[in-house]
């Protein structure tokens, strides 16, 4: 363990984790499993929706190296197959897409988990770091000086660190503090969220129908089970998530044109506003952000976490290197590591999903041609299908940092 920047008997931490949602955790845990100094302020509450999340690419090869995928592999079921179908009903539609895991030589594309799930075991192994210790608190305020930063917390304690990282989701208190503004854009859409039971097997293949007012998804879980985004105008939504079981239940088999048989809802529903946010900057005067700090996007292409999970693997990599080399991990030098290492896949992405969105809503009918010709091609052409498929699952650029994040600890210094 590197501690040249760590004060024995007092609350100085080489990183200070703000945040203990999936980014937060998976943070603080591949921060702490390069030997620096880790204090995470998250406060310790049951998980509060019924999201899932679909790891694609790396992801699951990150939290494998983070020792966290071995505890809840058997809680999340493989997505093997993804079907784009044109449901919008309008004069020019898309033909089907239908991408195959086996095409690009992958058992899976990734596996779909509650989000709950996944959560405990990230829980789980936070609590098994000796470098990792946990503030059951919330930051109240963040102060960024020219040699660290002081968190005050809500029970009133005090923490200095070389390095603050920001995991505290879009309202941000670390952004703010980083002096990061952001562009923020609403969608005038709203993500119905929730999960079913059905009478036929999905056989591992998730599911986007395309609908004038956005996707709605059927995403496989273990057993005769899925979880379903529902994206929606947001009267549309609230008109939905009033319905009783019985009338959701007949609505979602009637928008999945009945390929899962009978659906039964299980008991919880959540609707999420969606908007796209954007800060000018991942990281600043000793901050860095990670997860929904540093993007947000709408639930289309399974992008967000996995994106979040790369920022995780990213800061804890420049971390390793800053401490390996003896830098202070919070100095603008060691920051612009991070920002360069992140600025393409954060912006590419958002690009993307915002042009697929905005062509989905277009009453447009020279960009609902554009749309469906696009889709023609990947839909024809093998090599092209490969490429959207490959690049949906990780920039093609990445060099392979997720999963290299260490599962060993360095060795202890001797005293
Ligand atoms: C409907 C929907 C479906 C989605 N599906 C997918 C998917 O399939 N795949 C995918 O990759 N992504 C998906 N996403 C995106 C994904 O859910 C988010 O990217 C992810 O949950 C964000 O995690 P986070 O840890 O950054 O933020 P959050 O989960 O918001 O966590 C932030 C945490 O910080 C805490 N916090 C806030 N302020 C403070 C403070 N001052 N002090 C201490 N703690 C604080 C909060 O309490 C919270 O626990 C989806 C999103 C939506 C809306």
């Amino acid at each position: 363990m590197n501690d040249a920047f760590v004060t024995s008997g007092s609350d100085i931490y080489d990183v200070v984790v703000v945040g203990g949602g999936p980014a937060g955790l998976a943070a603080a845990i591949a921060v702490a499993q390069t030997g620096a100094t880790t204090a995470l302020i998250a406060r310790r509450l049951p998980y509060s929706d019924n999201r899932t999340t679909a790891l694609l690419g790396g992801s699951v090869d990150l939290l494998q190296a983070l020792d966290v995928w071995p505890r809840t592999r058997d809680k999340a079921a493989q997505l093997q197959v993804m079907r784009l179908v044109d449901d919008t009903g309008r004069l020019i539609r898309a033909p089907e897409v239908r991408f195959s895991c086996d095409e690009i030589g992958l058992e899976a594309f990734g596996y779909n988990i509650e989000n709950r799930a996944l959560l405990a075991a990230l829980e789980e192994r936070t609590a098994e770091l000796p470098t990792l210790t946990r503030f059951d608190d919330e930051a109240a305020a963040v102060d960024p000086q020219d040699d660290a930063a002081t968190i005050h917390t809500g029970q009133r304690k005090k923490l200095s660190a070389r390095l603050v990282i920001g995991a505290d989701g879009r309202q941000s208190l670390c952004r703010e503090a980083a002096g990061i503004a952001v562009n923020r854009r609403e969608l005038h859409q709203a993500a119905l969220t929730f999960n079913i039971t059905h009478s036929r097997p999905h056989r591992n293949i998730s599911t986007e129908f395309h609908t004038p007012q956005g996707p709605c998804v059927f995403v496989p879980l273990p057993g005769d089970r899925s979880s379903v985004v529902w994206v929606a105008a947001p009267r549309e939504a609230e008109r939905l998530i009033a319905l009783s079981d019985g009338e959701l239940s007949d609505a979602a088999e009637k928008q999945s044109h009945s390929i899962l048989g009978r659906i039964a809802v299980e008991p919880g529903r959540h609707l999420f506003p969606l908007a796209i946010e954007q800060p000018r900057a991942v990281a600043q005067n000793r901050i860095a952000l990670v997860g929904e700090a540093a993007h947000v996007l709408p639930p289309i292409g399974a992008q967000g976490l996995n994106m979040g999970l790369r920022d995780a693997a990213d800061i804890a990599e420049v971390v390793r290197r800053a401490t390996a080399s003896h830098e202070d991990p919070g100095t603008p030098r060691v920051l612009k590591r991070y920002v360069s290492a992140r600025r393409a896949d954060v912006a590419s992405r958002t690009f993307v999903i915002d042009m697929a969105n905005r062509s989905l809503l277009s009453a447009f009918l020279p960009m609902q041609s554009l749309r469906a010709a696009g889709l023609h091609l990947i839909g024809s052409f093998g090599s092209l299908r490969r490429l959207a498929m490959r690049e949906g699952l990780a920039p093609s650029w990445r060099s392979p940092r997720v999963g290299q994040v260490s599962t060993e600890m360095p060795a202890a210094p001797s005293e």
